[in-house]
């Protein structure tokens, strides 16, 4: 069992020697395989060629490595002995199945090639043996068709071809018609097809059919659409296959004879019942292919009741043994059962709640083990509408999956037909470039949001996101005329009114209505979630700009808010324009009347807040505006003056628009989200931080009155330099002295900054003397950090980045641990070597995405923040991080 290099990995495995344990080696199937056998459940025998030698051959190209194939034809013999069977032998011929068996299953993604064996020296004895001269030479056309399109790469319709002008001249419909003369007709036909279309004789060596399957399944990792499936999973290139080779058993040897697949519970509903198909006297791919109607597992109990009792038994006995619903393939021949396959059973994400709540109630599961059975994109599938998965639709095209959910609607191309329509009560879809601030009330009512331009952290997603919208976003592939009101997607073209289908879970956009399934939040999921808090470390807070959005934090378990984005409280029509008339200013009295105008209005926001969020903590951020979000558009504005201008309009409209111009002008930076904003404006405007600190103090102490408690964290954005911080929280606590003072009363608070510049994390030591709490703002921090846009890198080059395998994934929606992630470890680090318990969390978007969540719970911050929605979803990933490091 050896192989000649005894410091190399092995080869082969008899199936006896393997267990479950052995995955990586044996890959899921061999090892699931080999761990049945263990218990004494009936496997067909067999041996596993493991991913070590596909490894070995993908290292050199293809080249097999030394010694592989005399490993192999040394288990081959042991097999032979073990069955007193030979492959080959015109007596008693052995008949095998070569199968894939990746560690992660990749379902349908590989080849598999069955009846290897049979040939025209061995058709004979198989057909005697099993009184089926029909069955022995059906079974060897399906061979040859079968290794001829997996192994020889000869086109599928070449053999359909063949088959169906016999089945014409036969006047025939189905296969199954054909006679014993006619298949020997076809296996004729087919071996000339192959030799056509290889150029040479099909090998007529068992042995050296086998060889070449072998090499065929190692080959078949490499093929597109395998690639494509690890693509979209996560999978590694590297891990290879293993290859198993086992004793064909036969479900189609006549009425003893069926085959069929089942799982331990229903895996739509999770119910625990009798879930399965089967047929009788058929092979497994007859099921697949359709040609028959598969009937009900329970009437397998009349047909073959000793296997079905004995099928029923090992299913219980496998589910328990794995602690998880199986999915298992059978066969049963002349009677006798084999388990072909078993393996943790797909299921939807209510079914995958209920039966972790289940098999805890069963005492078959702890809490811990069954939280490990819940894959975190299952919570976002019960949190918002989803596409019923039940479609055949194909999407026309795809952008970011910027905001979960699915939405279906009318296309509506601006923001005051969609505003219109939406209070009408009509279902639309808001289509636009971007979205700017001016749009927010077509959002508010809109099902959803599809833009062609902007990124997974560009403020219009970040706003989707907190309200729970569904949206999708720089999705490069569609043309927007707004004028003419067209959306052009590849040849559809949609107008006003055409419905359209989004998912934001995906990026998917799709033309029409789809059928949408409601978010089903329900008490297993509840009570999931609920383990998850009594395993995490890690604190969770929401990012949230409004009492109700707080409210609905509160109500998904927020245990605070982590941020709260005071800017986008002027994003609502009726208030964009003080806040406009704040930031355009042209003298201090202008400004000072326009933050006179704000300041009740912030005072009421907060006060809303912290009422929600009453004894939980509040992190409001002093004005972080990147002026251009809040700006009219340079060249919308020109153009509306020269239209002015042209049409001779009225006077004072155009001096107004003039003025706004001239203004737009003067403010208007190359690099907005590099410029005036953040600490740096409030540091040239201490007013607008002054104002914003008062509306704080007096919202806090009006919610005191009312019975509640605000727990005040002020913080500061964009610092760079410990001296920014020092000055604005001279501001922040001369502001609240002279508050408290007037009041007669006062209130515990903190301040503190975002860590979201290179600088900020390199100093953080420095920064850290004048900070009570750092927020690690990732979005800024990636965009700084590595140098790219937030609002056009993921529509322009870095997709072809994530493409390529140059970046492993998008590092505005999960963590680049190498570079950005060392920022947030430094700036850790370095703060907390001034003061040790400072307070750490992390308000970027990354606050809600599992894989970085893992990196920040492995770094020891304090807490992460997320949008509201995302939040049970962050309270999971906490804990599956905890056991995630426990495990490793
Ligand atoms: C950040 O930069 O990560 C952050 C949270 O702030 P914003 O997205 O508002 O710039
Ligand atoms: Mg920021």
């Amino acid at each position: 069992m050896s192989t000649t290099d005894p410091s190399a990995e092995q080869y082969l495995y008899d199936l006896a020697d393997g267990d479950a344990s052995m995955r990586p080696l044996l890959g899921g199937k061999g090892a699931n395989v080999a761990e049945m056998m263990r218990l004494g459940v009936p496997v067909p025998d067999g041996f596993t060629v493991s991913t070590a030698a596909s490894i070995a051959a993908m290292r050199t190209g293809g080249d097999w490595p030394d010694g592989l194939w005399d490993d192999t034809l040394a288990a081959l013999q042991r097999l032979e002995e073990r069955t007193g069977r030979a492959l080959g032998s015109a007596q008693r011929p052995l008949l095998v199945s070569v199968r894939s068996g990746a560690v992660v299953s990749m379902p349908g993604m590989m080849d598999t090639i069955l009846n290897l064996g049979v040939s025209d020296e061995t058709v004979e004895a198989l057909g005697a043996e099993a009184d089926n001269p029909r069955f022995a030479w059906d079974s060897y056309r399906r061979f040859i068709q079968m290794y001829g399109e997996v192994v020889e790469e000869v086109p599928a319709y070449a053999y359909e071809d063949a088959l169906s002008a016999m089945k014409r001249k036969r006047g025939m419909e189905h296969d199954t018609e054909l006679s014993i003369e006619d298949l020997q007709a076809l296996v004729e036909q087919f071996k000339e097809v192959s030799r056509e279309h290889m150029g040479e004789e099909l090998p007529e060596d068992p042995r050296d059919q086998l060889r070449r399957s072998i090499d065929a399944v190692f080959r078949s990792w490499k093929n597109p659409r395998a690639g494509v499936y690890r693509k979209a999973h996560g999978i590694p290139d590297d891990l290879g296959t293993a290859v198993n080779v086992m004793q064909m058993v036969f479900g189609n040897r006549g009425q003893t004879s069926a085959t069929g697949v089942c799982f331990t519970r229903n895996p739509s509903t999770g119910a625990k019942e009798l879930y399965g198909e089967f047929l009788v006297d058929a092979q497994g791919e007859d099921v697949v292919a359709g040609i028959r109607t598969p009937r009900d597992l329970a009437e397998m109990q009349e047909v073959l009741p000793e296997a079905f009792e004995e099928l029923v038994d090992t299913m219980r006995r496998l589910e328990e043994h794995y602690g998880d619903m199986q999915d298992i393939e059978f066969t049963v021949e002349e009677g006798t059962l084999y388990l072909l396959q078993t393996r943790s059973g797909k299921r939807t994400a209510p079914a995958a709640f209920k039966i972790a709540r289940d098999m805890v109630a069963e005492d078959v599961l702890t809490r811990e083990q069954a939280l490990r059975r819940i894959e975190p994109a299952q919570l976002d599938q019960l949190l918002h509408p989803a596409i019923d998965p039940e479609h055949d639709q194909t999407p026309v095209t795809k952008g970011l999956n910027a905001s979960p959910g699915a939405a279906v609607g009318e296309v509506v191309f601006d923001a005051e037909t969609a505003e219109q329509r939406g209070k009408a009560g009509d279902a639309v879809v808001l289509v636009r470039w971007e979205t700017a601030p001016d749009d927010i009330a077509g959002v508010i009512v809109a099902q959803g949001v599809l833009t062609a331009h902007g990124g997974m952290t560009s403020h219009a997603a970040v706003v989707a996101r907190g309200m729970g919208k569904p949206c999708v976003a720089g999705a490069s592939g569609i043309k927007i005329d707004a004028s003419a009101k067209q959306l052009s997607i590849g040849d559809h073209v949609l107008g006003e009114g055409d419905m359209i289908t989004l998912d934001g879970s995906t990026g998917e956009v799709y033309v029409g209505a789809l059928d949408l399934v409601p978010p089903q939040v329900n008490e297993d999921f509840e009570a999931v979630v609920g383990w998850a808090d009594e395993v995490r470390r890690l604190g969770v807070r929401a990012n949230a700009d409004t009492g109700e959005d707080a409210a609905k934090a509160r109500e998904f378990g927020a245990q605070g808010i982590g941020l709260c984005r005071t800017e986008h409280m002027f994003m609502a029509p009726d208030r964009l324009p003080a806040v406009r008339a704040m930031i355009l200013a042209g003298d201090e009295t202008e400004r000072a009347a326009a933050l006179e105008e704000i300041l009740p209005m912030q005072q009421e926001d907060f006060a809303a807040i912290f009422t929600a969020m009453s004894g939980l903590p509040v992190t409001i951020r002093l004005l972080d505006p990147p002026l251009h979000e809040f700006l009219p558009d340079l060249v919308e504005q020109s153009l509306l003056v020269q239209r002015l201008e042209l049409q001779g309009g009225e006077e004072a409209e155009l001096r107004r628009e003039r003025t706004l111009l001239a203004q737009v002008k003067k403010h208007t930076e190359m690099n907005p989200m590099l410029g005036t904003r953040g600490v740096r404006l409030a540091l040239l405007y201490p007013e607008i931080a002054r104002m914003q600190v008062r509306a704080i103090a007096r919202a806090a102490f009006a919610v005191q009155d009312d019975g509640a408690e605000a727990v005040v964290e002020i913080m500061v954005p964009l610092v760079g330099y410990a001296e920014e911080l020092r000055r604005m929280r001279e501001v922040v606590e001369e502001t609240l002295a002279e508050e408290f003072e007037a009041a007669g009363k006062d209130f515990p608070y903190t301040v503190g900054t975002m860590v979201e510049l290179p600088r900020a994390a390199l100093v953080a030591d420095q920064i850290a003397e004048h900070a009570d709490f750092f927020s690690f703002g990732t979005n800024d921090l990636t965009q700084t950090g590595i140098g790219i846009s937030r609002d056009d890198a993921e529509g322009s080059f870095l997709a072809a980045y994530v493409d390529s395998d140059i970046v492993p994934a998008n590092p505005f929606a999960s963590i680049d641990v190498d570079g950005v992630g060392r920022l947030v470890q430094l700036g850790a680090q370095r703060g907390r070597s001034t003061k040790p318990d400072l307070k750490l969390g992390v308000c970027g978007e990354h606050g809600g995405d599992p894989a970085s969540i893992g990196f920040f719970e492995s770094i020891g911050l304090d807490y992460v923040s997320c949008s509201p929605y995302r939040v049970p979803i962050a309270r999971f990933a906490a804990a599956r991080a905890v056991l995630d490091a426990a495990e490793a």
